[in-house]
């Protein structure tokens, strides 16, 4: 049984949580696409960690975390997280890399560094981790993949010639230092015995393990409305947030994905730059901003605080309707409890049009919030267990945004902990 487990719209809904949890149930967790950029946070009995490449699975025995093909890998990174989790105790993780995955080289992450200061005030908000340089060579086919660092010709007469085409960007367009060759090929033969215990066949270790009736849950980072086809483009990531993906950046038939699990945060937020109707300032976000999430809303790769907003019921719609999804994973409800009133965006005005479809970037950038009051519940709702025993209005909230959105909540999460979680 394959599942997803993806984001509804900008990231950071508490993805990792709901795949921690599922995880216990489940044999095998994989990473499919993004990298380093973005980041789950996890709380569990070995502590709170924050998890960029890793599959948030790594916490159990009995869970394979693999790095799917899709996936931008940062090898460094990688083994940094590693390390992170055993110094804190938690047993090695069993891992498997793709031999198809690719590699971000040190160069994607300066280029997106000099980019970023290139562009100045017109930048995309990149957290400089590489990503869009990595999957622009990766679509150009001058990328690296995993299996090439174990081919020596193929190799250096690689690292030549990608030498040479970035240098000429470097030289004449950022005015920077040059890569040096050779500099380059020994780093990746660093990299090579690095991964090389770890690396295999991904998409047969994945068809066999199906076909054995193994349970796997195919991790999604970030959202719909960061994916650059469906999403805000250009204010998007450079590989696709959707679970139609999974199948490509793990290398499984589409038809295989019998569960999508889309993860829907019960207020916004979002990092970045682009269009983000519901969004609030003022107090009134950094009140959101300071009670939100466990212990705040800000980045878990960056730290940069968070830009807040009320639910946004036409985004939702749309981003679980792109996901394909069977079930809605409602989260973070819990935050919600100190208000009086409850804003909630039901539809957008665009030029005195008013719809609950979400449009494309430039009509989105025109659209105002239409706000709907719902009354609070003033409570705190942890600890609940049972989906009758949450206060009145907090239902009716959680029923009016199904409403809105046309698709079933099936699970709702009032805390950070695994066992923080109502189904219904
Ligand atoms: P992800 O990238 O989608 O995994 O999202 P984040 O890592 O940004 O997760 C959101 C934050 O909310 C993390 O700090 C989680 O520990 C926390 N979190 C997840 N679910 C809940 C919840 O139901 N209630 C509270 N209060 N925090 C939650």
């Amino acid at each position: 049984m394959i599942k997803a487990v993806v984001g509804a719209n900008w990231g950071d809904e508490g993805k990792g949580k709901i795949t921690d949890m599922l995880a216990q149930e489940a044999d095998i967790v994989v990473r499919f696409q993004g990298g380093a950029n973005a980041g789950h946070t996890i709380v569990n009995k070995y502590g709170k960690f924050a998890l960029h490449t890793l599959p948030s699975g790594v916490f159990y025995d009995h869970i394979t975390s693999v790095i799917g093909n899709g996936v931008a890998l940062n090898i460094p990174i990688l083994f940094d997280e590693i390390k992170n989790l055993t110094d804190r105790n938690v047993p090695m993780p069993k891992i498997l890399i793709s031999d198809r995955a690719q590699i971000v080289m040190p160069y994607h992450i300066l280029l997106d560094a000099y980019e970023e200061e290139r562009l100045a005030g017109k930048s995309y908000g990149s957290t400089k981790s590489g990503i869009a340089p990595f999957y622009s060579d990766k679509y150009a086919k001058i990328g690296f993949q995993v299996s090439e660092l174990f081919d020596e010709d193929t190799l250096r007469e690689k690292v030549a010639k990608v030498t040479a085409m970035k240098n000429v960007l470097l030289e004449h367009l950022y005015h920077k230092p040059l890569i040096d060759e050779k500099e380059l090929l020994d780093t990746l033969h660093t990299y090579r015995d690095m991964v090389a215990p770890y690396v295999g066949d991904v998409s047969t270790f994945l068809y066999e393990a199906n076909k054995a009736g193994k349970t796997i849950l195919l991790e999604g980072q970030l959202g719909t409305l960061k994916d650059p086809d469906h999403g805000i483009y250009p204010m998007v990531t450079s590989s696709s947030t959707l679970a139609a993906y999974g199948a490509i950046g793990a290398g499984i038939p589409p038809y295989e994905i019998k569960q999508v699990i889309t993860v829907c945060k019960a207020y916004s937020s979002a990092v970045g730059a682009g269009a983000f109707v519901s969004e609030i300032f003022g107090d009134e976000a950094d009140e959101l901003r300071r009670r939100g999430g466990d212990g705040g809303e800000y980045g878990a790769t960056t730290g940069r605080p968070r830009r807040m907003g009320w639910f946004d019921c036409v985004a939702s719609k749309y981003g679980c309707r792109l996901q394909g999804t069977t079930d809605v994973a409602f989260t973070v409800l819990d935050v919600l409890g100190y208000l009086d009133e409850i804003p909630v965006c039901t539809a957008y005005d665009i030029d005195g049009e008013i719809t609950t479809d979400f449009p494309v970037t430039y009509k989105l950038e025109k659209a105002k919030p239409v706000i709907e009051k719902l009354p609070g519940w003033k409570c705190d709702i942890r600890g609940i267990k049972k989906y009758e025993d949450l206060p009145e209005n907090c239902r009716k909230y959680i029923e009016f945004v199904e409403d809105h959105i046309g698709f079933k909540i099936t699970m709702v999460s009032n805390g950070p902990s695994r066992d923080d979680i109502i189904y219904r």
